[in-house]
């Protein structure tokens, strides 16, 4: 065989298509599926990205105050702000009307009770993250943390606040100024319910965290054979191969099984439940590594839409017993493509590129 025929036979037998579970919650699946040719999915539009520094019409704009309802928090204060926290006009929850929870029959209703908040993210309207100063983006995570310190001392009623950012039309965005969000609510969200219960199952019968069953195995694998010779790379071994980045206290991981294709995860690399427990220090590395991560995201979708969000331990005596076994993340999901009837109606999301085709893609980038 020569050597064309080879490696076309590699690239072939390389071809995925596979029904992969998800290790943390099992009943969450996707469908790898990288044959060439196999494009069951309609791309999402590239957009321009709006990079202007500041629009007269725009509420979240410098000078636009006015606009918004007033401020709920100012870094560093309200006349010179970086940073400037506001309840959403158009909260999804709310707390003005308090109504008793209704039960019709099988159909149950809980009072929308809550908190809807607006971060902008900085005075600049069309700054992309990966462009903010280190300091300027750890500050921003800075403010969530005392938010959700806030909003769950204020009121008990709040089980869960969920903490995320939509960028770019196809991630939802309405209002092109760099923004994130916060809702408080009175329910913890499914997601997070069946992380943590998954993961609770997990501890008893292994008496570890998962999360940090996943890291230390992407780090144990991590491995290249050198030829003893010459001193080249010979082979680097195929596992653990999910690593995008790693700094001193967090690590970027591509999911082995994740909805989105281009989707990442960052994770403390020491077992941390929750959090507001994450101290300043972890937090300026943390900002570096999602910083880097959004670049790299940037760089190989050619300009990425994308929601984040933050996953972390509900407060409250019910989750007492998960400090073990939960482990904050935030999970990074870029919009490359629209979700179709067989993956709504399967639950079954398909991906067209490897995991680990996304995560030496995402590796390569140079900065
Ligand atoms: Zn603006
Ligand atoms: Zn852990
Ligand atoms: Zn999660």
């Amino acid at each position: 065989m020569n050597k064309n025929n080879s490696d076309n036979a590699q690239t072939e037998s390389r071809a995925i298509r596979e029904i992969r579970i998800s290790p943390v919650v099992p009943t969450e699946s996707v469908l790898v599926a990288t044959a060439r040719g196999m494009r069951p999915k309609k791309k999402e539009e590239r957009i321009e990205r709006d990079t202007r520094k500041h629009v007269d019409t725009c509420p979240f704009c410098r000078g636009n105050e006015h606009m918004t309802p007033p401020a709920l928090m100012t870094i560093p204060d309200e006349k010179n702000w970086q940073i400037r926290i506001v309840e959403n006009l158009f909260a999804i929850l709310g707390d003005d009307e308090k109504r008793p929870n209704l039960v019709m029959g099988l159909q149950q209703t809980i009072d929308g009770y809550g908190r809807h908040e607006v971060i902008i993210d900085h005075s600049e309207h069309g700054i992309a993250v990966f462009e903010m100063q280190p300091e300027h983006f750890a500050k921003m995570f800075n403010a969530y943390r005392y938010r959700l310190f806030d909003l769950y001392q204020a009121d008990e009623r709040i089980r869960y606040v969920l903490v995320f950012k939509n960028f770019g039309p196809a991630a939802g965005a309405s209002i092109p100024h760099t923004h994130s969000q916060l809702i408080a609510m009175p329910v913890i969200p499914e997601n997070v319910h069946s992380e943590i219960h998954h993961s609770q199952a997990y501890y008893e019968k292994h008496h570890q965290c998962i999360f940090c069953g996943l890291i230390d195995e992407a780090l144990t694998f991590e491995a290249t054979i050198y030829d003893r010779d010459s001193g080249e790379v010979r082979r680097k071994v195929d596992i653990g191969q999910y690593i995008i980045e790693r700094t001193e206290h967090f690590i970027a991981i591509k999911p082995f099984a994740s909805r989105y294709e281009w989707e990442v995860h960052i994770f403390p690399l020491k077992h941390q439940a929750d959090f507001i427990e994450c101290s300043n220090e972890l937090l300026d590395d943390f900002a570096g590594l999602l910083q880097r991560t959004m670049k790299r995201l940037d760089t190989v979708l050619e300009g990425v839409q994308y929601n984040y969000f933050m996953h972390t331990l509900p407060h409250g005596d019910a989750y007492k017993n998960n400090q073990n076994s939960y482990h904050w993340h935030l999970e990074i999901t870029p919009r490359t493509s629209i979700p179709t009837g067989f993956e709504l109606g399967s639950g079954l999301f398909v991906n067209t590129i490897s995991p680990e085709e996304a995560a030496q893609q995402l590796r390569d980038v140079k900065f």
